[in-house]
């Protein structure tokens, strides 16, 4: 599912990547193209525009990181924007159960999958859940859809509701309910009858039922391949009826993907699960995260960040072994150490790797050195100045306790913090000398 806008936008990413530096007349060119490929997929206006508006509000708003190539960056910004629209205000929960028999009523337009989703999460509470189905259809229109609906419960042994000739819709749910209590099940499924279009008649009778069975969960199915007018249908029922959720079908299909991105945006109400084929299995929780990596075509988004930091860590560790070299060492320098070994698994895990350091490692630790300390020592160079950085000999004892005191902790700690730098930066300046930094920061990377 949603090859096409995948598609488009990985065109216009890999054209980013390619480039150096990130200018606005870049981001400009970049977005356009976003733009073009949202409303191509059949995102609506309204909603394409929101959404670059706020691509472009970060994007702007964000200073380039050097070491992250543009394209990186940017994909970033439209990842996070995507799940942002798609989550809407959080994570879809689970389908509400509690209370047996917990009533769900499905609603949709006629041909949109409603009696195969039915089905589908019938099953799906059946075996995941363990819970005790019945379901039932009240589509006196045609009786092909109870003869269905009848058939896919005996394949997936779901029970289904006995067909009475002559019936109306609210009677068959009032039917269903005492059905449902009487015989102990956990959840009732009652798929209403569907239109080919949206009319009075059959809202009237969606709203005469909702009112008799009172359910937990209404869901809207619709064709995911309809894009735009999937999200109108959605507007209109749950104008009408109210709906809990939606559940998009056929995602499987080449079609653009564009409608989840707008269903959400527009109607506010959350996709719950996603249609993928004709089989009884194929339906899947709809995931924002794991559809946004779809939507961008770029496959683990975690490990394009990932290696975006690995190279962000690998310039800096090339322009702080260009300083060591140079006998420089200062706070700013150490204080990027002390980030680094942070993230390497503090002092233990960075002294492990250089050799002849395990020792050390283990008798800093039982001084006390650990993260807690890594990150208080942090906080101190943090409330130093510019100047004070580059040069810790300026400090005055009134300096020192203001710095101190902005980050919370003893002038004692600031002293030994300074102590520890002097002593670096003397090893430093001597393992400069003799080419060693170079091969410990290799090791190190
Ligand atoms: P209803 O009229 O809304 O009850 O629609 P049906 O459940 O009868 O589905 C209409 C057709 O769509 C059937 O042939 C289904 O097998 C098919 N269908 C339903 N959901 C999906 C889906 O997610 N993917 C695909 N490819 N086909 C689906």
């Amino acid at each position: 599912m949603f090859e096409n806008l995948s598609e488009r936008l990985g065109g216009v990413f890999d054209r980013l990547t390619k480039q150096g530096a990130l200018s606005e007349a870049d981001v400009e060119t970049a977005l356009r193209e976003v733009r073009v490929a949202l409303l191509e997929a059949d995102v609506s206006l309204p909603v394409a525009r929101d959404f670059v508006n706020a691509v472009k509000k970060k994007a702007t708003g964000q200073a380039v990181t050097k070491s992250v190539t543009p394209g990186q960056q940017v994909v970033k910004i439209v990842h996070d924007e995507l799940v942002h629209v798609l989550s809407g205000d959080g994570p879809a929960d689970a389908l509400k159960i509690d209370n047996p028999p917990a009533t769900i009523l499905m609603v949709g337009l006629q041909g949109s999958g409603k009696t195969t989703t039915t089905a589908k999460l019938a099953k799906r509470l059946k075996e995941k859940n363990g819970k005790r189905v019945l379901m039932a259809s009240l589509d006196t229109n045609r009786p092909a859809a109870m003869e269905q609906l009848a058939i896919l419960g005996t394949q997936i042994g779901v029970d289904t509701l006995p067909i009475v000739k002559g019936e109306k819709a609210p009677q068959i749910a009032k039917r269903a309910k005492t059905q449902a209590a009487m015989g102990g099940y956990d959840v009732l499924f009652l798929d209403t009858a569907g239109r080919l279009h949206i009319d009075e008649v059959l809202m009237d009778e969606v709203q005469a039922v909702r009112d008799i069975a009172s359910p937990r969960e209404t869901l809207l199915v619709v064709d995911g391949l309809t894009g735009q007018d999937a999200v109108n249908v959605a507007t209109e029922f749950d104008g009408k009826v109210g709906i809990s959720g939606v559940v998009l079908t056929r995602m499987d299909g080449d079609g653009r993907g564009g409608a989840a991105l707008s269903m959400r945006a527009v109607t506010g109400k959350p996709i719950r699960f996603v249609g993928l084929g004709e089989k009884m299995d194929a339906i899947e929780t709809f995931e924002p995260e794991r559809v946004a990596g779809r939507i961008l075509g770029m496959g683990d988004i975690v490990a394009l960040v990932e290696k975006a930091r690995e190279t962000f860590e690998a310039e800096q560790a090339e322009r702080m072994m260009k300083r060591f070299q140079k006998g420089l060492f200062n706070m700013n320098d150490l204080k990027a150490q002390l980030e680094q070994m942070l993230k390497m698994g503090g002092m233990q895990g960075l002294m492990g790797m250089l050799p002849g350091m395990g020792k050390m490692a283990k008798q800093a630790e039982e001084a006390g050195f650990d993260d807690r300390m890594l990150r208080r020592q942090i906080a101190l160079i943090n409330s130093m100045t510019k100047k004070e950085r580059a040069n810790p000999d300026l400090l005055a004892a009134s300096r020192k306790k203001r710095i101190a005191a902005g980050a919370g902790l003893d002038v004692a700690e600031l002293n030994r913090l300074l102590k520890q730098h002097k002593q670096m930066a003397e090893m430093m300046k001597k393992m400069g000398k003799g080419g060693m930094m170079k091969q410990a920061i290799k090791q190190m990377m």
